[in-house]
């Protein structure tokens, strides 16, 4: 699947539920979202006609996101429908790990290769505050054991930066990679329309994450983890791990954008922001041919994002990341 600027997309993000446990400051409003009704929601089975509909088009790669994606029942069931579609060589998940503990061996089991978590600070009250979810912290770190115990490496740890909340412990994430095989990765917030004051004021760039890391010692830019899409990768000399910044806002990295989103209700969506998205679930529904309307997205993918700091503009209308799995 080629666009009109020449980018070839091979992945697709599948948010199965908008629905979350945390409400993570950035992302949640407290109150939550209305919610998706579930027949609105595409069904297992319905993802897995989606993706093999894609797969001899060019889809190789798909991340099951959210919402929390683990919120929803049965996401097992979901991974080994899309582990059997034949051109799919690459299954991952997005986390919050709140509830992993008791899924990793089956989500592994069922094909998930690599998991992403996120994880926004290495104190048990911070990460309570920042999900606004007390307990949640005692619950992530037994999620992350466990993956780690049935063996998923490498694991992507998310870490969105938050000026007075995390931006005193970029450094000490950064060691982690010293010791451990994780690729943490530095996110700087996108601003939408759930959280515009705090995208605004307390907005830190990875250039500083990356300037702070770098007084701890050598950084040498690397390739990365299998997977890499936006992120660029640097590593301290000998670490198991790396040291990943996202960088939406300072730096556009739209030109390697190689995937589209399908929304836990359906919508295929070309960027991650703005307005344009094509109903696949009510064509599927009535048994159309799905392939020229993913022909005609991919055709109108957009350039680039048009991002606004303190404004929602750019974001198409958004009001929150877990709308269209992030
Ligand atoms: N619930 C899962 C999780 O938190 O990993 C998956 C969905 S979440 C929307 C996907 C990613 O988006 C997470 O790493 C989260 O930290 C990130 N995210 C959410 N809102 C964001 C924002 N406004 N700016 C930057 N990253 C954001
Ligand atoms: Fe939930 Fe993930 Fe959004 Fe946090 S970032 S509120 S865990 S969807």
């Amino acid at each position: 699947m080629k666009d009109q600027f020449g980018r070839t997309v091979q992945y697709l993000r599948i948010s199965v539920t908008d629905k979350c446990n945390l409400r993570c400051v950035y992302c949640m409003p407290m109150e939550g979202l209305p919610w998706l009704k579930r027949e609105d929601l595409l069904s297992y089975e319905e993802i897995e006609q989606i993706a093999r509909v894609m797969a001899p088009m060019g889809l190789e790669r798909i991340r099951i996101t959210g919402g929390e994606p683990l919120v929803r029942q049965d996401v097992p069931e979901l991974v080994k429908l899309l582990a059997a579609v034949p051109g799919i060589r690459d299954l991952s998940l997005s986390t919050n790990a709140v509830l992993l503990a008791d899924q990793a061996e089956a989500l592994k089991e069922a094909g998930i290769q690599r998991l992403n978590v996120s994880l926004d600070s290495l104190q048990p009250d911070r990460v309570d505050a920042i999900a606004r979810r007390p307990g949640s912290y005692p619950k992530i770190m037994e999620g992350l054991a466990a993956a780690e115990e049935v063996g998923f490496a490498p694991i992507k740890v998310n870490v969105v930066l938050i000026r007075g909340q995390n931006d005193d412990e970029i450094r000490e994430f950064a060691e982690i990679t010293r010791e451990r095989p994780w690729h943490v990765r530095f996110i700087e917030m996108m601003p939408t329309g759930a959280n515009l004051e705090l995208s605004q004021q307390q907005f830190v760039s990875c250039t500083e994450a990356l300037r702070q890391v770098g007084e701890i010692d050598q950084l040498e830019p690397v390739a990365g983890p299998f997977g890499n899409g936006p992120a660029r990768y640097y590593q301290f000399p000998g670490a198991p791990g790396t040291i990943g910044v996202i960088t939406p806002m300072s730096h556009n990295y739209c030109d390697r954008c190689n995937r589209m989103r399908l929304t836990a209700d359906g919508q295929l969506r070309p960027c991650l922001f703005g307005h344009i998205q094509t109903n696949l679930r009510d064509p599927l529904r009535a048994g159309q041919d799905l392939v020229p309307l993913i022909e005609e997205t991919l055709r109108i993918k957009p350039e680039r994002h048009f991002l606004i700091q303190g404004s929602d503009l750019g974001s198409g209308g958004l009001v929150a990341l877990s709308q269209t799995g992030g």
